[in-house]
């Protein structure tokens, strides 16, 4: 009895031993581990790792272990850790590193698939970047670190379980006077999240295509107020964006509307790419926002307000067509590209309150839900003022990863309180994938052009893949929003 004792402790322990040294585990562990302790975490040297074109160092101070790897150079170089997880699972993925020559990124792959870029902020000394979301099979598992633009030194890498992200989506809008369809709209979006993500296609000239190579028709088309915009209409714009918005809704779609707000005035227009027509983006016109902000009496604000009366006119007639529309104007302001995020975000948030306040209040439009496309906190309008944040998305052609650092940036942005959309994209995450990471996108919306037909950004195996998935919602699976609304 006691020998078998004795040998059963000694098998736990050396079982122990065994884990230990699999996991080369430097603080907390699984076995330790009680409720209340960190979780556990997992370091992997890289000096100790499989080299190809670069070498181990131990000059510079403050690394880890026996040393660091250096030498990434040319493009080939290559470190290669093979690690083991005790479940298949996500886990947190942290480089240890310097990059002493300002800021630089790396490839990653995981079991030979890409894995996409990592970010290495400027260090003198050794320091850790920012967790990764990664996707790993139980056991063994190989992560690689590919040169990208070289000239860094990585130290370590480290494992962690990924925790889920709190929050809790609040079914409700911004403007407490919301008519029944947007409100009907909003719980249908609540429900769906963690369930499936709703398929969106820009421009309703696309359907007839999506219909015909693709077999299904997507749940969301998106539409845009660019030819409204009075500096177009002034030089002959005609657009039936509106009236092709009111036809989708009775076939039972929903409705996006974006804004290529063409500059009130100051447009170049000269050829070259500042001619008027591409008055949306910022090396096209004079506009200065942030004079137009911040000067009212001026003609400058007083033209924003003629451009947002425009537009209220083509939402009224969606309102009373009882057309709910996920409203996304002043899109991508934190890319600089477009005049109203040319000036940084004070002024671009100030437009946001500034339409979101006349378009609700002076104007009584209440069919809007208001979708805010940046992801950085210093832009961010506020909760009460949004309903819904987003992010465009375009990757290389082909790469159909689920997105899972800009979600979680912007679940946290919102605390995980309000639904995270796709509102543009490339190539479309892969259904699989978007579940495996709990990359819990609303939506998405496959730009136009060579996006949806050109075959590389989506090649048609991958379309089909997708609008025929269970977890993709498709127009014929979309309720009825008469029912909807009388629940
Ligand atoms: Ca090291």
């Amino acid at each position: 009895m006691l020998t078998l004792q004795l040998v059963a402790a000694l098998a736990a322990f050396v079982l122990l031993i065994g884990f230990a040294a699999m996991f080369k585990v430097s603080r907390a562990t699984a076995a330790t581990a009680s409720p209340g302790d960190a979780p556990p975490e997992w370091i992997y040297e890289a000096e100790e790792a499989e080299l190809t074109g670069v070498s181990v160092a131990a000059s510079a101070p403050g690394f880890s272990g026996q040393g660091y790897v250096t030498g990434f150079d040319q493009e080939g170089d290559a470190l290669t850790f093979r690690v083991e997880v005790p479940a298949a699972g996500l886990y947190h993925l942290v480089i240890g590193y310097r990059s002493a020559f300002g800021e630089k990124r790396l490839n990653l792959q995981v079991n030979s698939r890409a894995h996409g870029e990592v970010v290495l902020a400027a260090s003198d000394a050794f320091t850790e970047t920012a967790p990764v979301k990664t996707l790993l099979q139980e056991g063994a598992n190989t992560i690689t670190i590919l040169a990208g633009w070289g000239w860094y030194d990585v130290d370590y890498i480290k494992l962690s379980p990924a925790e889920p992200l709190p929050g809790r989506i609040a079914n409700e809008l911004v403007n407490p006077n919301a008519t029944p369809e947007a409100r009907a709209l909003m719980s249908y979006l609540v429900d769906m999240h963690g369930k499936a993500i709703l398929s969106g296609q820009q421009d309703y000239k696309n359907l007839p295509w999506l219909a015909e190579n693709v077999g299904k028709l997507p749940a969301i088309v998106g539409f845009d107020f660019m030819d409204d915009s009075p500096s177009r209409v002034e030089r002959g714009t005609r657009s039936n964006e509106t009236e092709l918005a009111i036809r989708w809704h009775r076939q039972g779609g929903i409705v996006t509307f974006v804004w290529h707000w063409n500059a009130p005035k100051g447009l170049i227009d000269e050829p070259g790419g500042k001619e008027w027509w591409r008055g949306f983006y910022t090396e096209a016109t004079t506009f200065d926002v942030a004079y137009a902000m911040s000067n009212p009496d001026s003609e400058d604000y007083q033209l924003i307000l003629r451009d947002i009366d425009a537009i209220a006119a083509k939402l009224k007639q969606l309102q009373d067509a009882g057309v709910p529309v996920l409203f996304r104007p002043l899109h991508e302001a934190e890319g600089g590209w477009f005049w109203w995020g040319a000036k940084g975000p004070e002024p671009a948030k100030a437009l946001w309150r500034l339409l979101f306040e006349r378009l609700t209040y002076h104007h009584g439009l209440n069919n809007l839900i208001w979708v805010w496309n940046s992801i950085s906190p210093e832009w961010y309008p506020g909760d009460d003022v949004v309903d819904i944040v987003s992010f465009d998305s375009y990757p290389p052609p082909g790469d159909y990863g689920p997105l899972i650092s800009q979600y979680e940036s912007l679940v946290s942005l919102v605390q995980g309180r309000k639904l995270v959309a796709l509102t543009e994209n490339g190539a479309i995450p892969d259904p699989d994938l978007l579940q495996a990471y709990g990359a819990y996108w609303s939506w998405f919306c496959t730009w136009t052009g060579e996006f949806l037909t050109g075959g590389s950004h989506n090649s048609l195996e991958h379309l089909r893949k997708v609008y025929h998935s269970d977890y993709v919602i498709t127009l014929d699976e979309l309720p009825r929003w008469d029912w909807l609304q009388t629940r």
